[in-house]
Parts: C-alpha cells; sequence; structure tokens
C-alpha cells in the first residue's frame, strides 16, 4: 500500500491497522471472485507490449523529487523509527538492486518498531518496513516484499480511486498486479521468484500468530495469492528476459 502522511499523525501501529491489517477475530468476507485473480494475471498476459520490464519500465510514473522524499521523510516520527543493527542492515543493503531496477536509487528505508512483520511504501519517498519483518525474513525475501511495495508507485492512482470508491475487489486486483511486479522484479534481475511466496507466508502467519490477519475485504487471501503467484511466474518464465548468467547478483 502507499501510506499517506496525515496517517502519520497516529501511531503506527493504528497505521497498519488502518490500512490492511485487522484484528484476527474480525469476520468478513473471505472469498475472492476467482476471476480477479484472473483479471490480474491477465492485465500482464495482455500487455500490448510482449516484454514485460518494457510495459513497466513504459508505465513508470515519475518519482517524487529529492526535495519532497526529504521533507517526507523527515516527517516520520523520530521515536518509531529505530537504528539498523549489523546484521539487518546487512539485510537493506541487498535491496539496492531492487531500487535501482525500478529507478529508484534515492528511495531510502526507514526500520520501525512497530511489534508486527509488515512493509508499506510511504508517499513514494521511503520504504517503511517493521524491525519484525526484517528480522524473520531472510534478504531474498526481504527484496520480493520491497519489489511488491514499489509496484504500488505504478498502480497509485487507480488504488486511491479504488479506495475512495470503496471498490474492494478493485483493492485486492491491484495488489495482485503489485504481486506480478514482484516476480517481473525478481525474474528480471535473475532471482528466485518463489521468494514472493515464502516471504508473504511468513508475514502473514507471524501476523496471525500476533492476533493480527490481512483485511480478508481488500487482500486475497494466502491461498489465492499463492495461487497467482503460480500463474504469474510462469508467465515471467516467458514474457521477462533473463540477465546473463555472468551478470546475475
Ligand atoms: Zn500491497
Amino acid at each position: 500500500m502507499i501510506i499517506r502522511s496525515k496517517l502519520f499523525i497516529t501511531t503506527l501501529l493504528n497505521l497498519a491497522a488502518f490500512t490492511l491489517l485487522v484484528h484476527a477475530q474480525q469476520t468478513g468476507n473471505t472469498a475472492m471472485p476467482a476471476s480477479l485473480g484472473k483479471e490480474a494475471l491477465d492485465y500482464f498476459a495482455k500487455s500490448e507490449n510482449g516484454n514485460l520490464e518494457s510495459y513497466l519500465k513504459r508505465i513508470r510514473p515519475v518519482g517524487v523529487s529529492a526535495d519532497r522524499r526529504a521533507r517526507l521523510v523527515a516527517s516520520i516520527r523520530k521515536e518509531d523509527i529505530v537504528s539498523p543493527s549489523f546484521q539487518r542492515q546487512a539485510k537493506l543493503d541487498a535491496l539496492r538492486p531492487i531500487f535501482i531496477y525500478h529507478d529508484r536509487a534515492g528511495i531510502e528505508v526507514k526500520v520501525v518498531r512497530l511489534g508486527l512483520a509488515w512493509a508499506g511504501f510511504f508517499e513514494g519517498a521511503a520504504i517503511v518496513v517493521s524491525e519484525e519483518a526484517v528480522d524473520i525474513l531472510t534478504a531474498d525475501e526481504l527484496q520480493a516484499v520491497v519489489a511488491h511495495e514499489l509496484g504500488h508507485e505504478y498502480f497509485a492512482a487507480e488504488y486511491e480511486l479504488a479506495r475512495n470508491n470503496k471498490q474492494k475487489d478493485k483493492v485486492k486486483e491491484l495488489e495482485l498486479k503489485c504481486d506480478g511486479v514482484a516476480i517481473i522484479t525478481l525474474s528480471g534481475l535473475g532471482l528466485n521468484p518463489n521468494s514472493l511466496s515464502s516471504a508473504v507466508s511468513k508475514l502473514t502467519k507471524f501476523n496471525e500468530r500476533h492476533g493480527m490477519r490481512n483485511n480478508p475485504a481488500l487482500m486475497a487471501s494466502l491461498d489465492e495469492r499463492l495461487s497467482f503467484f503460480q500463474g504469474m511466474t510462469k508467465l515471467a518464465e516467458t514474457r521477462v528476459t533473463k540477465p546473463p548468467e555472468t551478470a546475475r547478483l
């Protein structure tokens, strides 16, 4: 999701709850119409340009200016930010190729205190990731999660419209499209696209153990997402150019 700055007047915990996480007891319609996964897959399958990387490049929005980025980053509450340990920093360093792939080398990553395993994209200016997410994910899995977050920038306008108009199925479909961007990214960099499934499974299960789960009204279930990943990975095998063996990261 893309986080709006006004939400930072609340605590980050409220923010995560406000966006996609709900208390585990909360019930809701969990079934996703089968067509949503298909629509998200068709979106990529039918993109007019055969190569999915060229397609992403063509629809990539203009990034946030350095000035605006600095202002937004400065607005994050200092007391929520954690200075990363050596081990955590090593995982954050592994994100650099992901940012470069999307022409977003200037994006900062802020590790925050949250008590949940969660990551978000703050107004196109910074990736905000909780200590728990950094700790439970491997560097490869963190790359996958951040690639999903960067995917949000491509669909930000549609996402905002869908949320404002309470088109919940559209939000779910856009979340899957961000998963699609993550799989294109990993495939294009010669990384293992299965890192996304293991990352999403770990985050979902960790949060469920801590009494929070993804809002079923806004996010496809874990099984539905895993099924979409399979289709998308297969598509990426023929529609994404892998780097030569020597150039692999
Ligand atoms: Zn998302």
